[in-house]
């Protein structure tokens, strides 16, 4: 069995009928760039900034990050893209070096992309080391928590501006550089047509995305049988955004937690999503599964799931699909 595992570790994998899932990895701290050269995979779909920022003793600086980003592009299989995500701190993520303001519900607060649009300088550092690091790279950048259309645009803005700097001191950066956004608060899910024209491609972050339609938070045992990413009104929303991204040809992926689960590959594949972003070490498993399915016979579950009446009747279906799999 683990001679198997070895060998899915480095193998390239589609499904039965010969469709390419993407597999790529979530990134948040050294062991995992330590395990990116284990695992064969087809990019990183989520760098999560924020230990760069949570290890160091004060903001990180433009070149400290520059060499952050590199050393990760390094560790991927040539060419192949690296997203990184703007700084999500705030809700539970805090910095030793700054007093973020008290606040009664800080998952619902200052966090992620509104704390960068307030501290240009912070924001504008990141941005520049981006860009910088992604000069002749495929490197892709990233806002997390978006709530509204006009973040995006001022986001953008920035960037622009942020480039023409670079521009006038002569800097390389990459200037086409594609930007996405976390598919992660209701709003964004819900009107996900109207983000279309500003961005490159969509990521789902399912962790949020749960604890806020459901209104369970994620770290609350109380509720932790509330918040279930496998809820009906969470597929139906996934599905929403993944025929949004259809219907004008944008990448739509998973990099929630649920996207390395069994369970979860099966059903995200049977509603169109063809990226999923994992932990490195979940990749074995869903290459396992991938090679052992049929993409059309799985698309045809897409009905039954959206109209299932519970999660428990959808994990059922799906299960009896994996039995002799893993
Ligand atoms: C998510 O919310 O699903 C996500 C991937 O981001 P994070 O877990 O870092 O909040
Ligand atoms: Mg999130």
């Amino acid at each position: 069995f683990s001679k198997e595992i070895d060998q899915l570790k480095v193998e390239d994998v589609s499904t039965l009928d010969g469709e390419k899932i993407n597999l790529h990895v979530n990134i948040g701290g050294d062991i995992e760039i330590e395990q990116l050269k284990e695992f064969k995979c087809d990019g990183i779909g989520l760098l999560r900034t924020e230990f760069i920022y949570m290890e160091n003793d004060k903001f990180p600086s433009e070149d400290e990050q520059i060499k952050m980003y590199e050393k990760v592009y390094s560790a991927l299989p040539e060419n192949k893209p690296l997203i990184i995500r703007t700084l999500d701190i705030g809700g539970d993520k805090k910095l030793g070096y700054y007093d973020m303001p008290h606040e009664e519900n800080p998952f619902l607060g200052f966090r992620a992309i509104r704390f960068c649009l307030e501290n240009l300088d912070i924001f504008k550092t990141q941005l520049r080391a981006i860009l910088r690091a992604g000069y002749n790279k495929n490197i892709k950048i990233m806002y997390p928590m978006i709530s509204k259309v006009e973040e995006v645009v001022r986001a953008n803005t920035i960037l622009e501006e942020v480039k023409k700097e670079l521009e006038i001191e002569k800097l390389n950066y990459k200037k086409d550089i594609e930007v996405g956004i976390m598919i992660e608060i209701p709003s964004a899910a819900i009107m996900a047509e109207r983000y279309v024209e500003y961005v490159d491609f969509f990521s789902i972050g399912t962790n949020d995305l749960t604890q806020y339609v459901l209104a369970a938070d994620r770290l609350n045992k109380l509720v932790s049988n509330i918040y279930d990413p496998y809820d009906i009104a969470i597929l139906n929303l996934i599905n929403h955004v993944s025929e949004i991204g259809k219907k004008y040809n944008k990448k739509v992926s998973v990099c929630g937690e649920m996207a390395g689960e069994p369970i979860a590959i099966i059903l995200l594949i049977a509603l169109g999503i063809k990226d999923l972003s994992m932990l490195p070490s979940f990749i074995p498993r869903a290459k396992k599964i991938i090679k052992s399915i049929d993409l059309k016979e799985i698309k045809k579950y897409k009905e039954k799931i959206l109209k299932a009446k519970n999660s428990q009747e959808i994990k059922k279906l799906i299960t009896k699909l994996l039995i002799g799999v893993v």
